[in-house]
């Protein structure tokens, strides 16, 4: 069983006829719908149809929508395309018209550029592709030499090296696309190019009014956010380190330590994390990955990520299911080796409520005694969360009645959704229905440990009190 969860993007390769229901079968936990593309309409019926496929295999997974966020972009060029020559002077101008660009100039829609940029810095463009210094600024535009040239065509975003541009992360498209994504029932949402953590507690509030309870991602993309680290994932679920912005803004060779730091600090701080970006990139166009591919997702798997993302693989490639496979079975492989499982069980912590202390105290007993399986009894899957954050190779069952924990668990670490209505169940019966439910499905067997939590208040967030060790085989009846 893979611990480590797979995120795929959705995009025009994936609406080919049967390649979803492929991508399901081949194991995605949770689907991301990218709002920097396509219509609301489209993602409506892309959520529609990953809820239909879940039915049917009964098997719960997360949808996370993917907000935009203020990523600065070039206009169009007259001919779609211009050649750009080092030495050359380019300038980025915010009053042209967004049609009209070509080999001398091009517009922006961020009308701020002018004032966020200088004389000196340098502006990284597609990517870092294309490489400009800046030699003046006027009122609306800013004159560069071009450093790196090639070939530069509409849409490419910009960056600024080093961090720095002003704009906050919510933008009003976001404002309006949240909204529908919260209309559709999301369980995630993330958000792009966060600076500071007040980004995320508005993204927040938006979200207490609009009456949703999605956990909030948020991208680190920015070189400022780097600054802000601790705050920001205090203020969220998740991170997602999203190498493709960062590694622009920072430069790629400083992302691996940053990687490591940020996966480590947001585990400690019981938060979830994604790596992104480029991490089967070759399969786009191939069948099979780079060595230093399958190095990288086996790496995020020994940092400790929740979960490994795909881009452009499965969205665009030409073998997105073969990708989720071939992503499946490195995690699988690198999940066998006994430094990923052994924890130091957080030994010079201090517990802060009940809840944790019996989900910290359960993942020791489990992985000190071989339990075969951890059942906790949740209703928010917060005990769930807690459990994930101790390195393990013991699953972990989130038995619940709620279908929105049952997605939004889909993104843990080793955390397994499992339907079950404690409300509708005999106290007295619900060991022993736990532990048919995990045998039916032959995850444990007669004589192997098993550990239940759950709480004394039935149905109660944030109750769990109990922790039982059993053996599977042994009478359960009528034990509370
Ligand atoms: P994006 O974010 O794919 O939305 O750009 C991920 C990243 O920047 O790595
Ligand atoms: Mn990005």
């Amino acid at each position: 069983m893979r611990r480590t969860k797979i995120i795929a993007t959705l995009g025009p390769a994936t609406d080919e006829p049967g390649i979803l229901e492929d991508l399901f079968k081949a194991g995605v936990d949770v689907f991301r719908l990218n709002y920097s593309h396509q219509t609301h309409a489209h993602h409506e019926r892309r959520l529609k149809e990953i809820r239909t496929l879940s039915k049917k295999y009964t098997r719960a997974v997360g949808v996370m929508a993917d907000l935009q966020g203020p990523k600065i972009r070039i206009e169009h060029f007259n001919g779609g395309k211009v050649q750009l020559v080092e030495g050359a002077e380019f300038i980025i101008d915010t009053d042209l018209d967004s049609e009209a660009g070509d080999e001398k100039h091009v517009g922006v829609s961020y009308k701020n550029l002018p004032r966020d940029v200088r004389a000196g810095d340098t502006l990284l463009i597609d990517d870092g592709r294309i490489v400009m210094r800046v030699k003046d600024v006027g009122e609306h535009n800013v004159r560069c030499e071009v450093l790196t040239g090639g070939e530069l065509s509409n849409n490419k975003g910009l960056n600024l090296q080093g961090g720095g541009l002003s704009a906050s992360a919510l933008t009003d498209k976001d404002k309006h696309d949240l909204k529908h994504a919260v209309s559709i029932g999301v369980d995630f949402v993330a958000v792009s190019f966060p600076r500071v953590a007040s980004d995320i507690t508005q993204t927040r509030e938006l979200l207490e009014q609009l009456d949703s309870n999605a956990l909030i991602i948020a991208k680190i993309e920015r070189a400022e956010a780097l600054d802000d680290i601790e705050a920001i994932i205090e203020a969220s679920d998740a991170i997602m380190i999203a190498r493709g912005d960062l590694g622009v803004e920072i430069g790629d060779a400083s992302l691996p330590p940053v990687q490591k730091r940020l996966t480590k600090m947001a585990r400690g701080m019981d938060r979830a994390v994604i790596i992104a970006t480029q991490m089967m990139e070759s399969m786009i166009e191939h069948q099979i990955p780079t060595r230093a591919e399958v190095f990288d997702v086996a790496n995020a798997v020994i940092d400790g990520t929740d979960a490994v993302m795909l881009s452009a693989e499965t969205s665009v490639g030409h073998f997105p299911v073969k990708a989720v496979a071939s992503m499946s079975n490195i995690c699988e492989e690198a999940e066998k080796q006994k430094s990923v499982t052994v924890s130091d069980h957080r030994i010079n912590r201090r517990f802060e409520s009940i809840n944790e202390a019996i989900a910290m105290s359960t993942m020791y007993a489990a992985n000190h005694i071989g339990a075969k399986a951890i059942a906790a009894l949740t209703e928010t899957g917060g005990t769930c969360l807690w459990m994930s954050r101790i390195k393990s190779g013991i699953p972990i069952f989130a038995f619940t009645r709620h279908s929105s924990t049952r997605r939004r668990v889909s993104l843990y670490r080793g955390v397994y959704p499992m339907k079950f209505d404690i409300t509708h169940t005999d106290p007295l019966e619900a060991n022993k229905e736990i532990i048919e439910e995990l045998m039916k499905h032959n995850f444990v067997k007669e004589g192997d440990y098993i550990i239940i939590t759950k709480g004394d208040l039935r149905g109660r967030r944030g109750g769990t009190n109990n922790m039982k060790l059993l053996r599977v085989g042994e009478a359960t009846e009528h034990t509370i």
